[in-house]
Order: C-alpha cells, then structure tokens, then sequence
C-alpha cells in the first residue's frame, strides 16, 4: 500500500481534513493530491497547515475496490488503503461511486461574477429576471449570479443594470441535492457530497463540519483496523443528523421559490416585512443562518395566508 489515506483536493473540505488527521494519527502515511499551484486566497490560507502532505498531481481516475482505492494522477499510480474525495462541485471520486451505483449526481448551478465598482454595500437581488432559480448579488462591489439556466445571458444582463463592464469574468459550479457519501473505502466531503446550503450556496460551514466528523469516523475505522462501508456509514450520520434536515428543507423551499413570480417575491416581504428583524436577531441564524432557527420566527398564521393565496406554489 503507497498511502493509508490519500485526500483529493486541497480546498476547504480537504485542507481541514489533513489537517485533523495529521494531529491526530501520527505514523499514518497521508498525501492530499491537489490540482492547482496557485489556489485562491481563501483556499492558501487553508492550505497552509497541510502544505507538506500535497502532492501537486491532477488526479485522473479513481477505482473503487473492496481490498483497496486506486489513485491515477497524472504523474503515477498509488494504491491507498482510504480514499477521502474533497474534489469539490464536479468530483471525479463521486462520478466513480456514481457509476458503480452507489450514490447520485447532484444539481448543478452555474455561479458567474465579475469585479465592478467597489462599493460599501451588499445587495442581494431576488429577480426572476436576473436570476430564474436563484439569486444576484453586488457585494462591496463584485457582482454576480448563479443559475441553472443560461448563466452567461442573465449574467450580462444583470451587469448591464448595474452599469458594470466586465474585464474578467468567473465560473464555478453550485452542487444541490441530499447524496449518499460514503462507501467501503472512500468518502465524499464538501461539495464533491453537495454538502451546500440550497437557499444560498453557502458551502464553508458544511464543508469544514463535514470534514470534523469524517476525522472522528476515519479516527475511529483505522483504531478498529475496519474500512467497511458498515464501519465508514457513522460519518454520514453524523453530519446528516446535524445539516441534513437543513438541505432537506432548503431544497424544498427552493422547489418552491423556483415557481415564484416577481410578484409573488414582493408581496412575501410585504407581508414579512415586521418579522424580518426579529429573524435576524437570532443567535443561530446570525451564526450559521441555519433556516429552521429562521423559520421558527416567522408567524405561522401570516405563512398559512400566504400559502393559501398561492397555492399554483405547492403543486
Ligand atoms: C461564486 C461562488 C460564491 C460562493 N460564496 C460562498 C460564500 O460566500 N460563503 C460560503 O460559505 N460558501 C460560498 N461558496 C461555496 C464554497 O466556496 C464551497 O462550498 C466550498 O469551497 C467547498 O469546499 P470544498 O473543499 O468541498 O471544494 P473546493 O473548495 O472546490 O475544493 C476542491 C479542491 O479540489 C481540487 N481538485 C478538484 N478536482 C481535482 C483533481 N482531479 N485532482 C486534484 N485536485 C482536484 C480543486 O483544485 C480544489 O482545490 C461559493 C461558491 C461559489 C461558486
């Protein structure tokens, strides 16, 4: 065996991860494959702490076997005894326990954005016409949009509006859905799991819990000499039992506002309006805008009425 565990993927997932394995089981032999030299800021100030176990390889393939994980970079060839897929939104350790059956591609929405003028403000957009399925943002200045649908089109759109013309422009992939992550030998962790608020594609917070628990889990496996998928299922119910009502919730109210017209949208927080301090003012909204905590606060009454008005939105 060339590794114990070999991570792919140095983002935020993957870099808390190696960096709680290396803590906590000394001896182990552990590398993090990572793509890219020049991360983003955030991702080198992640990075750090784990420096020394990336190799710089473009992972090619993997092969998901019952005795051990086959990592093909593009430099070699390493057998691994647990294989922890932190390869973010198009995950190629997902799309193998995709083909053998195990787990589902998620959604994707394509998330698009550009420097503009730099402001002080932050400005959410909930416009159909900016955004059919999702939501635009001018924040302090870098605006942007994600969507399923012709990203590009509402992109220019929406950047027209705010009088912004663009120098550089900035894909990068949504994942939404309630995926299966683990099975023998491997996990999934972060994005490569759609490990992501489905309200506002906010996927740090998930990410790093995420990979807290699946630290216990593989803790746990090596110190019982077991990599089963029996062994390896305690992580996904860890964070399922933590977030996993929360994306569940969040994806029907998606299903939800998908339908909503601009019209629907406006009178929401007309009728809202009063609650919408009171939401806020929460300790666990302010913290990890958990939507339960934010749901709890709104009047039952005033969501029945709305409800009741437009029903065309539960079909
Ligand atoms: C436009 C946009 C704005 C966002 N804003 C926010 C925000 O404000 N707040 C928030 O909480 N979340 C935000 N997110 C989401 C957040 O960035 C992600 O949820 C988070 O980065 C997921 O971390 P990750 O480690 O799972 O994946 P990533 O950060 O994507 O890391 C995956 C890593 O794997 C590497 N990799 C992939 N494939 C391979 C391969 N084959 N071989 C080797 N290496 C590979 C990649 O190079 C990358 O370094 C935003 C996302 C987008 C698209």
């Amino acid at each position: 065996m060339d590794y114990d565990i070999a991570i792919i993927g140095a983002g935020v997932a993957g870099s808390q991860l190696g960096t709680l394995l290396s803590e906590r089981l000394k001896g182990k032999r552990i590398v993090i494959f990572e793509q890219l030299e020049k991360p983003i800021e955030f991702a080198r100030a992640m990075k750090r702490p784990v420096e020394d176990m990336i190799k710089y390889e473009r992972v090619l393939s993997v092969k998901l076997r019952s005795d051990c994980c086959l990592v093909t970079t593009e430099q070699d060839k390493y057998f691994v005894r647990l294989l922890a897929g932190c390869d973010g939104a198009n995950s190629l350790t997902r799309r193998a326990m995709v083909e053998k059956g195990i787990t589902k591609q998620p959604k994707l929405l394509h998330g698009a954005f550009t420097q503009g003028k730099e402001t002080r403000k932050i400005k959410v957009y909930l416009n159909k016409f900016y955004s059919p399925d999702f939501f635009a943002w001018n924040f302090f200045g870098e605006c942007g949009l994600a969507t399923a649908h012709r990203p590009r089109a509402h992109l220019d759109y929406f950047l027209k509006r705010q009088d912004v013309k663009p120098k550089r422009i900035f894909a990068s992939p949504i994942p939404l859905g309630l995926l299966k992550s683990f099975t023998d030998r491997c996990l999934l962790i972060g994005d490569a799991a759609a490990q992501v608020k489905p309200l506002t594609g906010g996927g740090i917070i998930y990410s790093l819990k995420a990979a807290t628990y699946a630290a216990n889990t593989i803790e746990k496996s090596f110190s019982l000499g077991r990599f089963d998928a029996a062994t390896l299922k305690a992580y996904e119910k860890a964070w399922r039992d933590d977030f996993g009502s929360e994306i569940k919730n969040g994806l029907r109210l998606r299903a939800i506002y998908r339908k909503m017209t601009n019209k629907q949208i406006n009178e929401l927080f007309e009728l809202f309006k009063d609650d919408v301090e009171k939401v806020f003012a929460k300790e666990a909204v302010k913290r990890y805008d958990y939507l339960s905590a934010a749901a709890s606060g709104i009047p039952k009454k005033k969501i029945t009425k709305f409800m009741l008005k437009n029903l065309n939105l539960l079909a």
